[in-house]
């Protein structure tokens, strides 16, 4: 059982660039809290690798859109991951192939526009959500909105390390590849990376999970969102 629980609905906007750490942190604060976490950026990966096996051009706002419409009878997005036809799909969409395919279908506001209801829909329960714009656009009233960050080089170094096993891409690599999509994702016009006015901002550089994660607790616990389970 988990040491604490929410007092009510709750939900958790948790934000920041690929490699801070975001995702990590839910999975953890999600065990604290006893709440759901989901993965926004499972619905961008799988639109982006689905696009590219189907032969739908990446740079076609109008292609990519009929299919994410089609796509939305098709998946199911869980707190295990994503499914497609009944397949959990997950595990094939953790590459960096994966995640600039992802971050361009991101930059399309008919695509955004329609995963936004699939969103709107699971996060009513409550939950953790992380991803790039849940506190500004998914969930602006949630009443507790964190956005992550870390340096570059050291969410860099972490997605390599995530990645190596399965890629023979240097550091370097990882490191360029990650400015790109930073600077996709935070200068797109729609929904760009950006911290919401009100969270609370955390800068993982030098912390471990469990660190960030307590902060995060004592955030909720000050205002009141959560108390210890008896
Ligand atoms: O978080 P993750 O690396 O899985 O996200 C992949 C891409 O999906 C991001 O680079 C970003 O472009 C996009 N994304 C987004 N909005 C979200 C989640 C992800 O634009 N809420």
């Amino acid at each position: 059982m988990s040491e604490w629980q929410a007092i009510e609905v709750l939900s958790i906007a948790i934000d920041g660039p690929s490699g801070s750490g975001k995702g990590t942190v839910a999975k953890m604060l999600a065990e604290e809290v006893g709440l759901p976490v989901l993965d926004t950026g499972l619905l961008y990966r799988l639109t982006g690798s689905v696009a590219m096996q189907r032969d739908v051009s990446l740079a076609d706002e109008t292609e990519v859109s009929v299919l994410v419409e089609k796509l939305l009878g098709e998946i199911e997005w869980t707190v295990d991951g994503i499914f497609l036809a009944g397949e959990n799909v997950t595990a094939g969409l953790r590459s960096e192939q994966v995640g600039a395919a992802a971050s361009k279908v991101a930059s399309m506001p008919s695509v955004r526009e329609k995963l936004l209801g699939l969103q709107h829909n699971l996060a009513e329960k409550g939950c953790i959500m992380d991803g790039r714009d849940i506190g500004t656009v998914v969930l602006p009233d949630a009443p507790a909105k964190f956005f992550l960050t870390a340096s570059i080089r050291e969410r860099a170094r972490r997605r390599w390390a995530q990645l190596k096993d399965d890629s023979d891409n240097s550091l370097e690599t990882v490191l360029e590849e990650l400015k790109m999509r930073d600077q996709r994702d935070a200068e797109r016009q729609h929904a760009p990376l950006k911290q919401a006015m009100d969270a609370i901002v955390i800068d993982s550089t030098t912390l471990r999970v469990d660190e960030v994660v307590d902060r995060m607790l004592g955030v909720l616990e000050r205002r009141k969102l959560i108390v210890r389970s008896t």
